[in-house]
């Protein structure tokens, strides 16, 4: 078996994790008996500033072949934010239809949570996010600065099929974890789109019967993220609630440097693609110290996609062995004073 891996390194720190991990992934291809042949591709910030584009015109068909797409981060200091996204990440995750985000949020053992009272091992949470619609769509020309009145016009956009397809995504892994599932909404104020989405998570549910769903209105579930996360097992939200959701789940899990996320096209005509959830971090850019633990779990996730279960576990079980030892590197973020390096060479070393 063969794998074609495309790596997108982007920007900043993103260049950084995934330099230092390429070498795991190919240990864990070893591990497991069979090969990757990885690509990379330079685009990013660098490009933008140079070029004008984040991604050459014929990205999509370039990547359109691959297994999968390993992700850094974008983001540049002198690029407005939504420039670098609209330039490379939402468009990919738009092209390829990964409608489904999921995001893990873990407290390993070891690690201390911001969270007073919270030790390794209480949280163990995973929010699916709608990817590529909702607040986030472009809708087709409906969104504006009005002129000369000073007005804005953004609008959200909830489909059939796309909201069935995250719910249905929260729906299977909560069966998969014999757990509950937490349905985020805002149905009381947001009266069409919110009202539709609750309706179709009432419609999967009948399905899942042996699935209990509780309703949560998203500024009550962003304070029980913090007040009883332990009491959470799959979280599903739309696109925008689910963004400012995971990023509280990263947090309490202890460090954005441990959250690993993935981009999946659910029906596979399309490569999907994994990423740490951080940004290009320029503050830390060019130390050397960026942790590179969440692409390490990106990159389980990603073959946990291509069905190479054993290995994805393996990945996983060695972080979570390396932050369990005290005596092992780590990141300045997680209180040490190891670099990216060494904290892989370390986790090649125990797989
Ligand atoms: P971007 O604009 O691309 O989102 P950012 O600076 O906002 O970049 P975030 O991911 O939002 O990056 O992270 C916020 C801060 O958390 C960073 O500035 C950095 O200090 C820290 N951080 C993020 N990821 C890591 C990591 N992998 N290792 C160590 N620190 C990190
Ligand atoms: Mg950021």
């Amino acid at each position: 078996m063969s794998y074609d891996i495309a790596l997108l390194p982007g920007d900043g720190i993103g260049i950084e994790v995934i330099d230092a991990t390429l070498p795991l992934l190919e240990d864990a291809a070893d591990l497991g008996g069979f090969s990757v042949e990885t690509t990379r591709y330079e685009w990013g910030s660098e490009r933008y500033l140079e070029e004008g584009s984040m991604m050459p015109e014929d990205a999509i068909e370039t990547l359109e072949g691959y297994d999968a797409i390993l992700l850094g981060a974008v983001g540049h200091p002198d690029i407005p934010d939504h420039l670098t996204l609209r330039g490379m990440m939402l468009p990919i995750r738009k092209a390829f239809d990964q409608q489904v985000c999921k995001r893990p949020s873990v407290l390993f053992d070891g690690i201390e949570s911001p969270l007073r009272g919270y030790e390794g091992g209480d949280i163990d949470l995973v929010v699916f996010r709608e990817n590529t619609e909702g607040e986030y769509s472009d809708a087709g020309g409906h969104e504006h600065r009005g002129y000369p009145h000073e007005v804005a016009v953004q609008t959200a956009i909830y489909t059939r099929q796309g909201t069935e397809a995250i719910v249905r995504a929260a729906f299977e892994e909560a069966t998969a974890r014999e757990g509950h599932l937490t349905n985020v909404t805002k149905s009381n104020a947001q009266a069409h789109g919110m009202v539709f989405w609750d309706e179709i998570v009432e419609e999967v549910a009948a399905e899942y019967p042996e699935v209990t769903v509780e309703r949560l209105l998203v500024d009550a579930a962003s304070m029980d993220l913090v007040r009883r996360p332990d009491e959470f097992d799959v979280l599903v939200a739309s696109n925008l609630f689910g963004d400012i959701l995971t990023d509280i789940g990263a947090i309490v899990s202890g460090s954005m440097g441990l959250a690993p996320s993935a981009n999946i096209n659910v029906e596979g005509h399309s490569p999907s693609m994994f990423e740490p959830v951080h940004g290009s971090a320029p503050d830390i850019t060019g130390e050397g110290i960026a942790n590179p633990l969440a692409t390490v779990l990106s990159i389980s996730m990603l073959y946990e996609h291509l069905g190479e279960d054993a290995v994805a576990a393996a990945l996983w079980d060695v972080v979570a062995d390396q932050l369990s030892d005290e005596d092992a590197p780590r990141t300045p973020d997680l209180g040490g004073d190891a670099g990216t390096k060494e904290v892989v060479s370390d986790l090649r070393r125990r797989l």
